[in-house]
């Protein structure tokens, strides 16, 4: 077998192996599983919507409030349709569609070559094809009430840039983060929740006095990249990938992607623009409503340029399980930094009897006032101990005939699989200490 081929099939290995893992653990579910599922489409489970939420927490804080530049906003999905002609989205956000004459699966005119992957029958020409969904608002479906699902969040934040900059009394330089949904027809979607039709964006732009855009977009690009190290992620399976001429988006004055080494592949994890001050003069110039920023140092009314981060949560979900997943001989485990872990602690009686279990659970009642905890007191405790390596639970704590005599407990490190005694009183502050961020 070829090299390439050889690790393509080793990739699709693991990828199954993941998908199994989130099904069963409760990270993700096919979406309407029981109606056959819809493509992809992607329901997070009790352990990935905890996941997701500590990766979104993580983001907001880095962005926002560890910083003094930045403020959040929650745009709504459906905004006035003129947005998406100010934003070129109407003209421009497409993709090159092409068609196999023999089983008629479609696939995106730059994933294929010559002729269908599938089944190797004849290709099309390549069409124009718009990713945005439509739907109509109101009780009338005609061309007038048509409204798009955004296939991005930014544009919420640049048609609020004004608001924001005034309620806040922001000077520029300022940013404006937002998390929220997104959506795009892909056509070739796939990797399991890598790309999908529905997903969730983290933007963050950030406003500059045109001159200084480049110093900004130098800045960002370091500490954006910094981050993904800092949820946990091996430094050494991210790069930046410089946009070449052609890459560039018709907005772009330069642009990197943070990009990780996928079992599929280098694939894109966040994008960072420099947009330069082309949405705000669109926005003037489609709304009548003039963007401009008045500094009152200087005097000067200028356009600002914009740099802009955009990040994937579910993209960047997928990339801390595969970058934790791993395979021992015992085991597997899912080695998520307990920062963004799901379950921080289990709380494992060894046996159900002695008071073992009162105790235990009195230590369940006051750990999940503090962090997710997880109560099991069923099956073998190396079980116990294995179905917890496998949801990436980082500490199981174990209350056994010594906790009974000197009030200390087993506290079990996932990674090295090391266990100490430590006292119940102090067990949960030792734990709170590793998920601070
Ligand atoms: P591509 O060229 O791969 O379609 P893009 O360059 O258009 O993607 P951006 O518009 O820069 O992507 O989106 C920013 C981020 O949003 C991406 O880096 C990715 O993490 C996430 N993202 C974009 N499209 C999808 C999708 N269909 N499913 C999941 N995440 C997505």
């Amino acid at each position: 077998m070829a090299q390439a081929q050889k690790k393509e099939a080793a990739g699709s290995d693991t990828m199954e192996k993941l998908v199994s893992l989130c099904k069963r653990r409760g990270y993700v579910f096919q979406s309407s599983e029981i109606y056959g599922g819809l493509n992809s489409c992607w329901d997070y489970g009790p352990l990935g919507v905890e996941l997701k939420r500590n990766l979104a927490d993580m983001w907001w804080k880095a962005m926002t409030l560890k910083r003094d530049d930045v403020d959040g906003i929650d745009a709504s999905i459906l905004m006035h349709p003129r947005v998406w002609e100010a934003s070129g989205h109407v003209q421009n956000f497409t993709d090159p569609l092409v068609d196999c004459k023999k089983c008629k699966s479609r696939f995106r005119e730059d994933q294929v070559q010559g002729a269908c992957p599938k089944c190797g029958g004849e290709l099309t020409g390549a069409r124009m094809f718009n990713l945005m969904f439509k739907t109509f608002m109101g009780p009338v479906e005609d061309e007038a009430a048509i409204v798009y699902m955004r296939p991005e969040t930014a544009q919420g934040i640049y048609v609020n840039f004004l608001n924001v900059q005034a309620a806040s009394r922001r000077k520029i330089p300022f940013g404006i983060a937002q998390i929220g949904k997104a959506f795009r027809n892909e056509i070739t979607p796939g990797n399991f929740i890598f790309r999908t039709r529905e997903f969730e964006q983290m933007e963050m732009q950030f406003f500059v006095k045109p001159g200084t855009d480049q110093e900004w977009f130098d800045k960002w690009r370091e500490t954006r990249l910094a981050w993904y190290s800092d949820i946990g992620i091996n430094p050494a399976k991210l790069r930046l990938h410089q946009h070449i001429k052609t890459e560039l988006a018709h907005y772009a004055k330069d642009a990197y992607d943070i990009q990780y080494e996928f079992p599929f592949g280098w694939q894109e994890l966040e994008g960072i623009h420099n947009r330069t001050d082309f949405d705000l003069k669109r926005h003037t110039e489609f709304s009548g409503k003039n963007m401009s920023y008045f500094e009152e140092e200087t005097k000067e009314r200028f356009v600002p340029y914009i740099i802009e981060t955009s990040a994937g949560l579910n993209r960047t979900l997928l990339t801390c399980l595969i970058d934790a997943y791993r395979e021992e001989p015992e085991r597997a485990v899912l080695g998520l930094s307990p920062r963004i872990a799901p379950i921080k602690a289990a709380i494992l009686p060894l046996v159900n009897r002695d008071g073992m279990d009162k105790i235990a659970y009195e230590l369940y009642d006051e750990a999940r006032t503090q962090f997710k905890v997880f109560y099991d007191d069923g099956g073998s405790i190396g079980r116990r101990y294995r179905r917890q390596d496998e949801a990436g639970t980082p500490f199981c704590i174990t209350v056994d005939s010594d906790t009974l005599k000197d009030s200390t407990v087993t506290l079990r490190e996932r990674d090295s699989m090391k266990q100490e005694r430590v006292k119940i009183t102090e067990v949960v502050s030792r734990i709170k200490e590793t998920i601070v961020y």
